[in-house]
């Protein structure tokens, strides 16, 4: 699963090449002009890495970064203008992990993401996550992504691939249909949320025993689907 970065910048333009780079080096990113924006993602959920405008309007990034430590240890890295020395080192007390300085070039700010990555261990936690699941007949590999179904194997399209590993791999959490679209389909503003419904059916006919009656693949009426080991 690709990381995902929050990006909070009030200037359009910066945010826009940040996370063009970002996206280049394979990162999904979701950018917030402002501190309440930001929180009002960040309460939703945390992401694997929050890069962060130290001057920011409604609510600074020193604020920010305190609320954000109260609730999680995601990696931080700060963004600050020169002049702002004094602000940094406030940052890195809060508990920023590091910091760049404007101008920055945005293959710079990729290398430095990538190594508070691997500082805070989180690449291998990364890796981790690619273990192969198996439950009762059903194996999946992230590695090959192959799936079989009492060891005959399935053929399984990109995204029902991606939808089967996510739900398989928090077993018994209860994903919403946006959730689905978030993480799979990567928030794509122009996908149908039939997509999903689409796609659960298509994987209940090639996993289960008896589709119209699934046991891995359950509907939780009125919020979403849920995979049952
Ligand atoms: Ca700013």
């Amino acid at each position: 699963m690709d990381k995902r970065i929050l990006v909070v910048e009030d200037e359009p333009s910066l945010a826009e090449v940040v996370s063009l780079y970002l996206k280049r080096a394979g990162y999904q990113v979701q950018t917030a002009s402002n501190g309440k924006q930001a929180i009002s993602f960040l309460e939703k959920q945390i992401p694997d890495f929050v890069i962060l405008d130290i001057m920011l309007p409604e609510m600074d990034g020193l604020s920010l970064t305190r609320w954000l430590r109260d609730r999680s240890d995601v990696p931080i890295i700060m963004v600050t203008a020169r002049r702002e020395e004094i602000d940094r080192i406030a940052g890195l007390e809060m508990g920023a992990d590091d910091y760049v300085v404007k101008p920055f070039s945005p293959q710079e700010l990729v290398s430095r993401v990538r190594a508070v990555l691997r500082r805070t261990g989180r690449d291998q936690a990364g890796a981790e996550s690619d273990r192969a699941l198996s439950f009762d007949g059903l194996a999946i590999d992230p590695r090959t992504r192959v799936v079989t179904v009492k060891e005959s194997e399935v053929d399984l399209t990109a995204k029902e691939f991606d939808m089967l590993y996510l739900l398989a791999h928090y077993p018994k959490q209860v994903f919403t249909r946006d959730q689905l679209l978030e993480r799979v389909w990567g928030g794509a503003e122009y996908i149908d949320p039939g997509t999903v419904t689409v796609h659960v059916r298509r994987l209940r006919e090639k996993i289960e025993e008896d589709p119209s009656n699934p046991k891995h693949l359950l509907t939780v009426w009125g919020v979403g689907y849920k995979f049952e080991p």
